[in-house]
């Protein structure tokens, strides 16, 4: 995977706690992110993304409780599966999240819903793609705002757009909302910290445009099915993650098939 942007060391703000979850991988990359929000001096903290059913990792994240709730980006089990073991050891702390499957205690989260917590407001961001249940959460404490991602955007490397699930037109727009947060601090599932959200987001969809042309180009050579793009457009993808290139193959090729259907007087009347 490139690297989107360069690298940067960025100070976490002072009100956040990263714990990483001890699930490193290649689609993981050093393992989930999850993050604690704890305003200063408030007892309750809320938690992002709760990471895998690891009982060592769940029991630290509860030795930094009490929680008013527990967030979630999305429900990729990296993310979400450890979400109701968490909420057992705490007591039933409410899992809150947009997809009612991963609830817990809980209704679903309304996109761009505000939550309050002692010194935290948080803005739920509406950003599909690449999940169908994917949502940011921007939170601002102390004047100070910070973006959690969650898969949208990460840390280093591209995303995936996990289709049929994800989508490439909804990724698309989601990505430039996200342009709209211009020198905030980005905290994504997994990966280090970005100074600024909107040029990471940025970098993202040059690189999902750059990816559209060669596939366009792929198809107008031949290309006519997902093998044959990820063949044309990643000759040199690394086998563990082929499955992930044949995903983004497809949700491009269905992205191009809609585009089409939309404009039908720029398609070749023969
Ligand atoms: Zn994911």
């Amino acid at each position: 995977m490139r690297c989107m942007g360069g690298a940067e060391v960025v100070k976490l703000p002072g009100w956040v706690t990263l714990l990483r979850a001890p699930n490193p991988g290649p689609m993981t990359l050093d393992g989930t992110n999850t993050w604690v929000l704890r305003a200063p001096g408030a007892e309750h903290a809320v938690v992002v993304d709760p990471g895998p059913l690891d009982e060592g990792h769940l029991a630290r994240i509860a030795e930094h409780g009490p929680f008013h709730f527990i967030l979630v980006t999305h429900g990729h089990h990296d993310h979400v599966e450890g979400a109701a073991r968490l909420s057992e050891l705490l007591g039933g702390t409410a899992v809150l999240a947009a997809d009612p499957r991963h609830g817990v205690a809980a209704e679903p989260l309304d996109r761009d819903e505000w939550l309050g917590a002692a010194g935290l407001e948080i803005q739920v961001l509406d950003t599909p793609g690449h999940t169908g249940d994917s949502i940011c959460f921007l939170v601002e404490c102390g004047g100070e705002r910070a973006v959690f991602t969650g898969d949208t955007v990460l840390g280093r490397g591209t995303t995936v757009v996990a289709w049929p699930d994800g989508d490439l037109g909804a990724y698309l727009t989601s990505l430039a909302r996200l342009t709209a947060y211009e020198q905030v601090v980005m905290l994504p599932g997994h990966g280090p910290a970005r100074a600024d959200c909107a040029a990471v987001a940025r970098a993202y969809l040059d690189h999902r445009r750059d990816r559209l042309t060669q596939v366009r180009a792929a198809i107008a050579a031949g290309a006519d099915s997902a093998e044959a793009i990820v063949a044309a457009v990643y000759p040199d993808i690394a086998p563990e993650v082929r499955f992930a290139a044949v995903w983004s193959a497809r949700a491009q090729l269905e992205y191009l098939r809609r585009e089409s259907q939309a404009a039908p007087e720029q398609l070749d009347p023969l």
